[in-house]
């Protein structure tokens, strides 16, 4: 089971990578790009691995290798997860570094882009062992990074304890305060309010946005999500006490519809009891394919990459499709949508309301003014909506798809960044 974990969450960021880089190679073209400035995007700032020792429970050392890229910083200082995982490569944190410079950069916070982690699996190990990794890994690197330098947050089998640990490692090491060295803390050590369902309620300000555009009611859309973890019920509860009816989710297990619309709050508690929203009393059981093609107005995948294939494209009635998840669909499916006049909201802008929040906990741990909710909740409004609209204004303009919009927009703005630091 968390071999299986493991293996979707590597093969989720392969895939975004790839879905990336081949659309960026069209937006070069489209773009011009001159040699100067494909070099520049080419190569990242900083890239280093670093091997450091860890004494086991066993009372024996280990040697561990961790990574971190820091891609562009013309923008800002860098931001980025830290990842544990045992395939971990410098190659594919590169790739992720890049992209989290573009997500920076349309959601326009003023951040660079990282990636890190260690080559571990953190399920094989005791926690004090994990403790001793991320100290030994933040000890090798600690002159690298820092609030005005390189900001690292969660990222896949990392979370808050781990933050807590480089925070303390760092300061240890500094001999001073500095909780803007890294997001994604409990509160009461300067993490921000709203953090935890930041990506959900984001995606949601935005689709808010994008019904304006079209003639749909905002009451009378019907709305599927795939995936009921972190992201898809925390979707689901702000969607259905926002007044939205949620007729179908789902999770591993399968889907539930009800087209008169889900009580979520119910369907919360009986996943909470029983593992699953499966068999919900007051729904019709549906597999995850049946969901992604059901009769909706608007699709949300927030489980998995690669759900909308050109198997499935042109049975999806959805007029919007909103990516929560990262890369849930492919290339030929993307094709099939833009043909079918479907909306899809990338997931690069759909998906970026929590590298936002963690913009707010890193200003509010520098200015040590901690905001009350609401205002989390208004600035992060205001960023997302403005981020649509930007994207979406490209998109009329150029008659192009979102996500070469969302892309175009945030190379052309790391590029200005370079163009005035007099880079190019
Ligand atoms: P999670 O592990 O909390 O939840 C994943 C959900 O997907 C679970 O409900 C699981 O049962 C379900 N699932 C697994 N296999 C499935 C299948 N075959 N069909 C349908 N559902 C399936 O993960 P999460 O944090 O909610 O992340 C979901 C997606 O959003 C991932 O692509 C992640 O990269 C992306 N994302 C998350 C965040 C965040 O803040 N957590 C931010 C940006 C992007």
């Amino acid at each position: 089971m968390e071999v299986k974990q493991h293996e979707r969450l590597h093969r989720d960021d392969q895939n975004l990578c790839k879905l990336a880089i081949s659309e960026l190679e069209d937006i070069y073209a489209d773009l011009g790009l001159s040699i100067e400035e494909l070099d520049l995007l080419d190569m990242p700032r900083r890239s280093f691995t670093v091997h450091f020792p860890v004494k086991m429970d066993s009372g024996k050392m280990k040697m561990f290798v961790g990574h971190r890229v820091q891609y562009n910083d013309a923008r800002g200082p860098t931001k980025g997860g830290i990842r544990f995982h045992p395939e971990l490569t410098l190659g594919h944190v590169m790739d992720l570094a890049f992209l989290m410079s573009l997500k920076c950069a349309v959601v326009n916070i003023p951040f660079g882009g990282a990636k890190g982690g260690v080559a571990v699996d953190p399920k094989e190990i005791k926690r004090n062992e994990l403790e001793q990794v991320t100290r030994g890994y933040i000890h090798a690197i600690a002159d690298y990074i820092g609030p005005f330098k390189d900001i690292p947050a969660p990222d896949v089998y990392t979370d808050e304890k781990i933050m807590v640990w480089i925070l303390d490692e760092y300061e240890r090491i500094k001999g001073e305060h500095a909780p803007a060295v890294v997001t994604g803390k409990p509160i009461e050590l300067g993490g921000s309010r709203a953090r935890s369902y930041s990506t959900s309620l984001g995606g949601i300000y935005i689709l808010e946005e994008a019904l304006k555009k079209t003639d749909m009611d905002k009451f009378e859309v019907s709305i599927a999500i795939q995936g009921f973890g972190n992201v898809g019920e925390n979707a689901a509860r702000i969607l259905h006490e926002r007044g939205y009816k949620v007729i179908a989710v789902s999770d591993s297990k399968g889907g539930i519809m009800n087209r008169e619309g889900l009580d979520i709050p119910a369907v919360m508690k009986h996943k909470a009891k029983t593992g699953s929203v499966v068999d919900f009393a007051g729904a019709t059981n549906i597999t995850n394919e049946e969901l992604l093609t059901c009769e909706c107005d608007i699709l949300v995948p927030a489980a998995l990459s690669d759900q909308l294939t050109k198997d499935n494209a042109a049975d999806v009635k959805a007029k919007i499709v909103l990516e929560l998840a990262n890369a849930p669909t492919t290339k030929e499916a993307d094709d099939i949508f833009f043909d079918r006049k479907i909306m899809l909201i990338p997931d690069v802008l759909a998906n970026a309301g929590g590298v936002v929040v963690s913009y707010f906990e890193w200003s509010q741990n520098l200015t040590n003014d901690y905001w009350e909710e609401s205002r989390v909740l208004e600035r992060l409004k205001k960023s997302m909506i403005t981020a649509f609209n930007d994207v979406y204004s490209i998109c009329r303009e150029d008659n192009c798809r979102m996500r070469r919009s969302a892309y175009k927009l945030a190379l052309k703005r790391i590029l200005q960044a370079e163009r005035l630091r007099g880079n190019l």
